[in-house]
C-alpha cells in the first residue's frame, strides 16, 4: 500500500508514489502516522536498521544498504552518574545522517528518482553522496565554504560534485533551490522520508535497553530530525501498546546559535558562530513539530555556551568516545541538566554522539591546542 504525505498548511494528503520534496502550496510535507509494530516483528537476523524494515513506509526490500543502523550503546561514568552513549558516529559516514538517508533514498529509487542534489553543512551532504554513489545515481552537494574539510574531501571522494558556496548557510539552501529545474531536491531537511529513517533510533533504543524505554534523551540538535524521528518511533510503539510511557528528549544546541532554545523562552533569536557547525540552524523547517515533540515529552531544550564545548569534547575523548565539536554539545548538557537537577544520577539517560571525531580533525586540534 503506498504511504500518505500531509500537508500541515493545507491539509493535502497526496500519496508518497513519486518524487516530491514539498507540498504544491509550498509548505514542507510529513508522512501519515506509521503502524509502527511489535517486538515479534523484529528481524533479529538483521544487525542494521532493517531488523525493523516492518514498521517502515517502505513498499520493497532495500536496495541499497551500507549495515546502517544497530550503533553501540555504551555506558560511561559521567559526573557520578551512569550515562549511556548512544555511538551514531560509528554509523557507516561516521554520523547519523545514516538511517535518514538510507531510509529516504530507497524510497526515492522505488518511486524513479534521477539524479539528486541536496544542500549541507557537511555531514547529511557526505552521507547522501555516499548512498547516491552506491545506489549509482548521479549526485552534486552544496556545502558551506567553513564546513570542516573532513566532511567536503568526504563527498568528494564518493564522486558527488562539491559546489562549495561561501557566505551563510542561508546561502548555501538559495543555491540548492536556485539549481531545482536540474535535478531532484534530495534535501533531507524537507523529505519526511529521513525522518521515517531516524524513527529507527527509538526502536533501537528501546531494543537495547532491554524493550524498556530511557526516562531521558539528549540529542545535539540543529533542524531536528532526531527529535522528530525519536518522537515517531515512540509514538508508534506506545500505540502498540509495547511503552506505556514516554522519555523525556532534550534538543541540545550551541547557545551562539540557538533558534529552538530561543522559540522554548520566548526569546528573540541573533544567530552567531559556533564551533558546532552540523546544529548552527537559523531557520528549522519543522519547527513547529519539533517544539511540539519535545513539550510532549515533557523534555526541554538545552543552549550550551561555546566555552563548554571544547571541555565536554576532551573529556568524552578520554572516555574513548572520540567525537566532532557538534555531538561534544551532549556532553556539555549531560553535566548542565545533572547540575540544575533536571536529571537524576539514578534515571536512565541516553546522550546521543551525532558525529565521528574523524570528520573534523582540523577544528578539533584548534579547539584543543594539539
Ligand atoms: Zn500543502
Amino acid at each position: 500500500m503506498t504511504a500518505l504525505y500531509h500537508c500541515p498548511a493545507c491539509g493535502a494528503n497526496p500519496p508518497a508514489d513519486r518524487p516530491v520534496w514539498r507540498c504544491a502550496c509550498g509548505s514542507h510535507l510529513n508522512l501519515m502516522p506509521g503502524d509502527g509494530l511489535t517486538r515479534g516483528d523484529i528481524d533479529a537476523a538483521e544487525a542494521s536498521l532493517w531488523r525493523y524494515r516492518a514498521a517502515l513506509a517502505l513498499g520493497r526490500p532495500p536496495r541499497v544498504s551500507l549495515g546502517e543502523g544497530w550503533t553501540p550503546l555504551v555506558e560511561r561514568d559521567w559526573a557520578g552518574a551512569q550515562v549511556r552513549f548512544k555511538l551514531e558516529s560509528q554509523m557507516p559516514t561516521g554520523s547519523f545522517k545514516d538511517r535518514g538517508t538510507a531510509v529516504m533514498l530507497n524510497h526515492l529509487i522505488e518511486v524513479g528518482v534521477g539524479p539528486i542534489h541536496e544542500d549541507s553543512s557537511g555531514n547529511a551532504g557526505s552521507s547522501i553522496a555516499t548512498y547516491a554513489a552506491s545506489a549509482g545515481l548521479p549526485c552534486r552537494i552544496y556545502v558551506p565554504a567553513t564546513a570542516p574539510r573532513g566532511k567536503i574531501v568526504q563527498i568528494a571522494a564518493s564522486g558527488a560534485e562539491v559546489c562549495v558556496i561561501p557566505g551563510t548557510r542561508e546561502a548555501v539552501t538559495e543555491a540548492a533551490l536556485a539549481a531545482l529545474g536540474t535535478s531532484f531536491y534530495a534535501s533531507h531537511n524537507w523529505q519526511p522520508f529521513f525522518i521515517e529513517g531516524t524513527k529507527t533510533l527509538a526502536y533501537e533504543l528501546w531494543e537495547q535497553l532491554g524493550f524498556r524505554v530511557p526516562d531521558n534523551i539528549l540529542v545535539p540538535t540543529g533542524y531536528g530530525s532526531n527529535i522528530l524521528g525519536l518522537d515517531r518511533g515512540f509514538d508508534e510503539l506506545a500505540r502498540h501498546g509495547e511503552i506505556t510511557r514516554r522519555p523525556r528528549l532534550f534538543a541540545v544546541q550551541a547557545a551562539n546559535c540557538a533558534a529552538f532554545a530561543a522559540a522554548w523562552n520566548n526569546l528573540p533569536f541573533a544567530s552567531g558562530a559556533t564551533i558546532a557547525d552540523g546544529i548552527a540552524t537559523v531557520k528549522p523547517v519543522r519547527a513547529t513539530e519539533v517544539l511540539a515533540a519535545l513539550r510532549r515529552s515533557r523534555g526541554g531544550v538545552v543552549a550550551v555556551p561555546e566555552a563548554e564545548i571544547a571541555p565536554a569534547l576532551r573529556t568524552l575523548g578520554r572516555l574513548g568516545l572520540f567525537v566532532e565539536p557538534t555531538a561534544a554539545t551532549a556532553g556539555a548538557a549531560l553535566s548542565q541538566l545533572f547540575h540544575d537537577g533536571t536529571i537524576r544520577p539514578d534515571e536512565t539517560t541516553i546522550a546521543v554522539l551525532t558525529g565521528h571525531g574523524l570528520k573534523a580533525t582540523d577544528k578539533i586540534a584548534e579547539l584543543l591546542a594539539i
